[in-house]
């Protein structure tokens, strides 16, 4: 049976990727950073036996340490680094730049997900066809950005890109994948109700490239829907 680990599962993309993989079988870990007020995800934990909640503030590098030696021994088949922020806020742009707020972000979106693939590899090796799938986004793209602006967010998302694009290149030899997926814009509390697509298309598209994933496609940066997208 396949395990799937998704951080930031108790609401948007991180709670929809809980069901439907609960719903396909797999055993689903569940980390939240306050799993006590995650309502909907308990919900779907009380209906499916197979998700177990973990607590985990991503920006906590001794939690991720703490959950990876509690979950020792056991196998990962697929990490999926959902659990992200998007930092900008409106009239903290250029010139009135919050960097407390940026060096957060750039501790939730980019440290925390290399941290997990650190703190979790040996789960993954342990797995015939492990993966590291991470929620980056087009924003975080040199070649797409003729907008400007959402520097926070941007950036995170550009290092992340960078990040996991070494990770792909380092783990290769030891089998683990790595897939850097932008799931759309998505209609949720960060993508907003404007957004083109519902969490249910988002996730089924990306499951699809995760079932899909070969190790020849390493280190891809895709859209939801498969298709390539420019760094
Ligand atoms: P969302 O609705 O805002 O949910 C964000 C999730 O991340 C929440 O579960 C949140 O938990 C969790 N999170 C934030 N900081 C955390 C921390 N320090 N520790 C643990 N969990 C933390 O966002 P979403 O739309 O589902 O986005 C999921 C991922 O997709 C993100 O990485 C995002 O950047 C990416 N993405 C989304 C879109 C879109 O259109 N929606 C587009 C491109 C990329 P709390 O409830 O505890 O805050």
């Amino acid at each position: 049976m396949q395990t799937v680990l998704i951080t930031g599962a108790n609401r948007g993309l991180g709670l929809e990727f809980c069901r439907q993989y609960a719903a396909a079988g797999c055993e689903v870990i569940a980390a939240c950073r306050r799993p006590e007020q995650a309502a909907q995800l308990r919900a779907l934990a009380g209906q499916y036996s197979n998700i177990e909640i973990s607590a985990l503030d991503v920006a906590d590098l001794v939690q991720i340490e703490a959950l990876a030696a509690s979950l020792a021994g056991r196998k990962i088949d697929v990490l999926i680094n959902n659990a992200g922020v998007y930092g900008d806020q409106s009239g903290r742009g250029f010139g009135k730049l919050d960097y407390q707020t940026w060096a957060s972000t750039l501790a939730i979106n980019v440290m925390a997900p290399v941290k997990l693939a650190e703190c979790f590899l040996q789960h993954l090796q342990r797995s015939e066809k492990p993966l590291i799938a991470s929620l980056s986004s087009l924003m975080g793209s040199m070649a797409d950005n003729t907008s400007g602006g959402s520097i926070l967010y941007r950036s995170s998302k550009a290092g992340l890109n960078a990040a996991m694009k070494s990770l792909a290149i380092d783990l290769r030899s030891s089998g683990v994948g790595v897939l850097i997926l932008h799931p759309g814009w998505v209609r949720t509390d960060m993508g907003g109700p404007n957004g083109l697509i519902d969490v249910e298309e988002s996730v089924s598209g990306m499951r699809r490239l995760i079932a899909g994933f070969e190790l020849a496609d390493s280190g891809r940066f895709v859209k939801y829907d498969g298709s390539a997208l420019p760094w």
